[in-house]
């Protein structure tokens, strides 16, 4: 309803409509219409009053609002149902409770997240109005053993769209963007299913887009940036999630239809943060030193030890660093 009333004002912007016209419109009572109002203000909407005239909005705050990204997809079902939340513990979380009773490619984004994650259960900053978190829900006809490549397919999408904003930046595999070897986003991927067939993906989004400096917590600031450190200027946050969910259903349908994830790949592969690099694998305890020589056509990393061998990682619980740091 408020991204309904938000709408009509929008259409009218600068000028008065009545408290009347909006309740008609929408069916819905005129005290219904004015505790919505009070509850945009309170968001930060500038909205004047006057009686007898109506409302009125002045100035929106910068939200990611459902009909504002809708306006900019090129989608089938990508992104063409939105939950937006003010703030939430989640949005990986609330989008498994609705997984079972909506459409693919329903997303779920929140203006902040109070208890946002990273793989294995740590922490992910997601401060108020700075970043693009976000879950999209997916229903692909595929083995669960196969849903790491819906992370790569992510992974592309979002260094794409990155880079369409003028923004080069390289993906380190299997789940992060960085920049100058700074994480830039994360992505997590949660899987329900059963022994041979998926119930839902949830691929969780991360991107710091505006965030300061000050935004990271000590312990990360080295190893975390924003597209606005990086480009010296504040970014429309609306464009780039809009731009993000375009490539992704292109690339997921594309996977659909193919079978195959090749095209992500030869992204993943082309902006590889790893490929030629000495790398740290990361397995619990166990830690060993390689070389990353590619990634193969599922999305697995091909790496080299020291003594020779070799072994093709999928995703799961591994970590990779850098040798001497995070890169
Ligand atoms: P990795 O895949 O690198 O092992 P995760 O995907 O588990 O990491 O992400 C969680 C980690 O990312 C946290 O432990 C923290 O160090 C770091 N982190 C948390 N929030 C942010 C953020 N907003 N930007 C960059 N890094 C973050």
């Amino acid at each position: 309803m408020k991204d309904k009333i938000i709408e009509i004002l929008r259409e009218n912007k600068g000028l008065f409509i009545s408290g009347q016209d909006i309740s008609d419109k929408l069916n819905v009572s005129r005290t219904s219409i004015w505790k919505h109002i009070s509850k945009l203000k309170e968001e930060g909407y500038i909205i004047e009053s006057v009686s007898r005239k109506g409302y009125r909005l002045l100035k929106s705050p910068d939200l990611l609002e459902p009909s504002l990204i809708d306006k900019l997809l090129n989608t089938k079902y990508m992104g063409r149902k939105i939950y937006h939340y003010d703030s939430i513990d989640s949005t990986n979380n609330e989008a498994k409770k609705l997984a079972q009773n909506v459409e693919e490619g329903t997303i779920v984004i929140a203006e902040e997240q109070l208890g946002g994650k990273g793989r294995l259960n740590r922490k992910w900053t997601s401060p108020k109005r700075k970043g693009i978190w976000m879950s999209a829900i997916f229903k692909p006809n595929i083995s669960p053993s196969e849903s790491p490549k819906i992370t790569q397919i992510a992974a592309a999408a979002v260094s794409k769209a990155i880079e369409g904003i003028g923004i080069s930046n390289k993906i380190k595999w299997p789940n992060d963007i960085v920049i100058r070897g700074r994480k830039v986003c994360g992505i997590l991927t949660e899987m329900s299913g059963e022994i041979n067939r998926v119930n839902y993906i949830i691929i969780g989004i991360g991107v710091n887009v505006n965030l300061e400096e000050k935004d990271f917590l000590q312990d990360i600031r080295n190893n975390a940036t924003s597209l606005k450190i990086e480009k010296r200027e504040s970014i429309n946050r609306v464009k780039l999630i809009a731009k993000i969910l375009n490539e992704f259903e292109y690339l997921y349908e594309d996977f659909i239809n193919t079978g195959s994830i090749k095209n992500s790949v030869d992204i993943c592969k082309k902006n590889s943060a790893l490929i030629d690099k000495r790398v740290r694998v990361i397995n619990g305890n166990n830690i060993k030193e390689a070389i990353a020589m590619d990634i193969d056509e599922n999305g697995r990393l091909l790496v080299r030890y020291d003594d020779g061998s070799s072994e093709r990682i999928i995703s799961g619980e591994i970590s990779i660093r850098g040798i001497k740091g995070y890169v």
